[in-house]
């Protein structure tokens, strides 16, 4: 008779608290009956019978008074696995976290240390993330990854990964795109679940959040990771952070969380160089070769692709194993040709097109000028010059006409550009400042 009450209070909880918290924590619970004035439930873990107590408990009670069946306690045993460890909670118990899965996204098992090509694009952030993998005093927190797409940013967060609990299998290591962090804590302000939640991030040792860049301007989310990020830090708890920007560059990203990630160490993985790519692709080319018995590799192929793709690692990996499986499919040996013909799209895609706006980005980042001032009629030398290097910049790298960089520059005269270019090529000549500033963009522009 108690057991049709349950079932009753159940459908009344269902409706009340909608199907996911139903499913989460009502569904679970076992009712094993009325023992005198207690309810008794047997439920999976002792946290799930703390949380329902305390979240849901009221409304139990109450329902069964509705019922007409006299309770005035609830009582939660945690089932151990099998029902004969069967022990009571007793409400003032910390929840047991331990006992939970960490909400992880799954982690790639290629991206080790072992698969990755260090090069001195990256030479430090790989060593810095070995650092942080091997332990030991919590010397560079937070660790701050950062670098454009497909420059290995994820590949050495798993790596990290791995590593750790390849060292300590008890470790709890928590990697997670900062979407996923979003959506997790959404997820739980929707279903008031913020205790769980913050349990959860504060409950790791390691904490690595894949594109930060992502929750910025997104305020109640940059707030909740602000402080799941202080109270892990306090507790001298490892936090892995990438983001395709430095800190300071993200806009929207709170003042304090930027000076926060930057008390840390802040690494950037630069644009590979064309040693790194030919390293990667051998590297790549290996392991392929491996799985596609009776394909040949030629050298010479491989250091077209890597002078020719510099985008990014993942379009040279497409290329690779486009390559690869072409030849193993059709048995065409793979040639310079050969090699053309099946990756026309990649190539073409590939060759590099700089910008107008690329470059005056660049140049304004450079010389720490905002884009407004770059583009103003503001004489003053400090900002006179950078724009002097931009048009110069924009008539060796682009095929834009004198008129149309003008246009570009404020509406400015053809005849300034022409004077902005003179003017350039003669300071190269005089001034060493000057010439390295205009070679060091010109490098990162082709890059
Ligand atoms: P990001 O997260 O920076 O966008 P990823 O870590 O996803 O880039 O890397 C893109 C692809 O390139 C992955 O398949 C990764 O394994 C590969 N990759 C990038 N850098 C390296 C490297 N140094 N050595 C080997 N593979 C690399
Ligand atoms: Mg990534």
């Amino acid at each position: 008779m108690e057991k049709n009450s349950w079932g009753r209070i159940r459908t009344e909880l269902h409706a009340s608290i909608g199907g996911d918290a139903f499913k989460n924590w009502i569904d679970p619970l076992v009712f094993d009956g009325v023992d005198g004035t207690i309810a008794r439930f047997t439920v999976p873990t002792s946290f799930m019978g703390n949380w329902v107590s305390r979240n849901y408990g009221d409304a139990i009670l109450h329902l069964f008074s509705v019922e007409e069946v006299h309770v005035d306690r609830l009582e939660f045993n945690a089932a151990a696995h099998s029902n004969a460890n069967v022990k009571p909670v007793k409400s003032a118990e910390k929840p047991a976290v331990q006992g939970k899965e960490l909400p992880s996204s799954p982690l790639d098992d290629r991206f080790t240390f072992d698969n990755f090509v260090v090069g001195k694009p990256n030479e430090l952030a790989h060593a810095a993330a070995r650092r942080v993998a091997e332990g030991g005093p919590v010397s560079f927190n937070p660790l701050f990854l950062y670098g454009g797409v497909g420059l290995g940013k994820t590949h050495l967060m798993h790596a990290i990964a791995h590593e750790v609990k390849q060292r300590n299998p008890l470790a709890r290591v928590l990697y997670i795109s900062a979407e996923q962090f979003m959506y997790r804590f959404v997820q739980a302000l929707r279903f008031k679940d913020m205790y769980t939640f913050k349990e959860l991030f504060r409950s790791v040792d390691v904490l690595m959040v894949d594109d930060v860049q992502f929750i910025a301007g997104k305020d109640s989310t940059q707030d909740e990771f602000f402080h799941t990020f202080n109270a892990l830090i306090e507790n001298n708890k490892q936090i892995i952070i990438s983001a395709d920007r430095s800190p300071g560059e993200i806009d929207g990203l709170e003042d304090r969380i930027k000076s926060r990630m930057q008390c840390g160490l802040v690494v950037d993985l630069h644009p590979t160089d064309y040693e790194l790519r030919l390293g990667i692709l051998q590297s790549k080319t290996e392991a392929q070769i491996k799985l596609n018995p009776g394909v040949e590799m030629d050298m010479r192929v491989l250091e077209f692709l890597a002078h020719r793709i510099s985008s990014n690692v993942r379009v040279l990996e497409g290329a690779l194993t486009r390559l690869i499986a072409f030849s193993s499919l059709v048995g065409r040996e793979i040639t310079l040709d050969m090699a053309q013909e099946c990756l026309t799209d990649i190539l073409r895609a590939s060759e590099r097109k700089v910008t107008i706006d690329e470059i005056q980005r660049k140049v304004a980042d450079h010389f720490n000028l905002r884009m407004s001032d770059l583009l103003s009629a503001r004489r003053a030398r400090a900002v006179a010059r950078p724009r002097q290097v931009a048009m110069f910049l924009s008539k060796m790298l682009t095929s834009k006409s004198l008129p149309e960089i003008g246009r570009k520059f404020g509406g400015r005269d053809h005849t300034t550009v022409i004077h902005a270019v003179k003017r350039i090529e003669e300071l190269k000549q005089s001034d060493s400042q000057i010439a390295e500033d205009v070679e060091l963009l010109r490098r990162m522009l082709e890059a």
